[in-house]
């Protein structure tokens, strides 16, 4: 009796010990890969809960539970986002609080972390980097793409079957905005560099370029004055670099001696309004003279240009009833002036706007002065830190849902 005991036991034994052995491979069979039919599973931890995929693949899933506990201190709550690649890898990303990340990219084979470069062919790093560089120079303004192109700082990474997605974190970038920075790289993009199995997408639209956002605070800059063949430029090219657009309330009398600037800010995002011919008080002028100061700039651009200005600004915001009718466009006034002609001054001029500035305001400023430039190419970027789009005239008006009528004027546009 006792040795058939033992006998059994020892059948026993050997059989756990094939179990285990073959433990993958028969927990395959009895929990077969289901490929991206994943569910999320949550891990609730003393700081709040982490959400994860989970497969049903005894090997894969222990692996992802690894992951999770060592986020377990994290304070804040953690989501992710899977993808099944190739059906050779799992591509895993946990989004962390204050946009932080962690990546894995997880070989279905062996279960052993790899590396981004499988995914690639041998030598993509200079096209890759390029076609990166690219893409956030079309989709951030240049303190945010600079910083990242320049800095030093973490990629993470989603690789699906027709796309990677790649995050940016713990770039030293001044001032210091709160989102997510990332770049979705289609593989029409970057097809020749990869050693997977992909599939393009048919109809592919790059989606990486800055775009409006009619949810965003958005306001107005204005210039009057201009051009001025040094300060108008500079800030014409700040406006670029931030993504940023304006009206330039241009002096018909200065249109003639800065027609390449003029023609520059017409085929970009910004646009040319007409700030009278010659600047005068318009109210006291005679019907015929003032008749010539409202409407001699359109002649002019429509000769020198082939366009007329999309609104006018009276000078001093001078402006009546009868002279309203007469003028046979939008008047836009404003509602934010930061007096920069007074303190000719950056950082003055950067409070002022800082302070007061709201949704649908649109900001007086004179593009003759440098230190109104000097001011623009800071007030940009903290702008857009603050959650500000900075527009021109007609693109607030359009992000409003507001038709601007002719002989109408506008302070704001909410
Ligand atoms: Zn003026």
């Amino acid at each position: 009796m006792r040795k058939r005991d033992l006998l059994k036991s020892l059948i026993i034994l050997v059989f756990i010990f094939l179990i285990c052995l073959l433990n993958n491979e028969l927990l395959k069979v009895i929990y077969p890969f289901k490929g991206d039919k994943y569910i999320t599973k949550i891990y609730e931890t003393a700081n709040g809960k982490i959400e994860y995929p989970y497969f049903r693949d005894y090997g894969l899933d222990k692996k992802i539970k690894s992951y999770v506990i060592k986020l377990k201190d994290v304070k804040g709550n953690i989501t992710y986002k899977a993808s099944v690649v190739d059906d050779e890898f799992v591509s895993l990303i946990f989004f962390l609080p204050n946009y932080q990340y962690k990546s894995y990219l997880i070989s279905l084979a062996n279960l052993k972390e790899e590396n981004i470069n499988v995914i690639f062919k041998f030598n993509y790093q200079e096209t890759l980097t390029s076609k990166i560089n690219e893409m956030l120079e079309s989709k951030y303004p240049a303190f945010i793409y600079n910083s990242i192109i320049d800095g030093k700082g973490d990629m993470y990474y989603l690789v699906e079957n027709n796309q990677i997605t790649i995050y940016f974190a713990n770039y030293n970038i001044t001032p210091t905005p709160n989102e997510n920075f990332f770049i979705k790289l289609n593989y029409q993009e970057i097809k020749d560099l990869l050693a997977i199995n992909y599939t393009l997408d048919k109809e592919y639209v790059n989606e990486n370029i800055y775009t409006l956002d009619p949810n965003k605070k958005t306001i107005a800059f204005t210039f009057d004055d201009g051009p001025n063949k040094t300060t108008t430029i500079k800030i014409f090219n700040s406006l670029n670099e931030n993504k940023a657009s304006a009206t330039f309330f241009m002096l018909g009398n200065r249109l003639e001696n800065n027609q390449d600037l003029v023609t520059e800010i017409l085929n970009s995002t910004s646009e040319v309004g007409t700030h009278s011919y010659s600047h005068k008080y318009l109210t006291k002028l005679r019907a015929k003279k003032r008749a010539f100061n409202i409407n001699e700039p359109t002649r002019i651009m429509t000769e020198l240009f082939n366009t007329t200005p999309v609104y006018f600004r009276p000078p001093y915001g001078n402006l009546n009833d009868k002279i309203k009718s007469e003028i046979n466009m939008p008047i836009i006034l404003w509602n934010v002036d930061p007096e920069d002609w007074k303190s000719k001054d950056a950082k003055t001029v950067v409070n002022n706007v800082l302070s007061t500035v709201k949704d649908g305001d649109i900001v007086l400023m004179h593009d003759i002065f440098s230190s109104t430039a000097e001011a623009v190419e800071t007030l940009l970027p903290e702008l857009y830190v603050r959650g500000y789009q900075v527009v021109s005239v007609s693109k607030l008006a359009a992000l409003k849902g507001v038709t601007l009528e002719a002989s109408k004027a506008y302070r704001h546009i909410k």
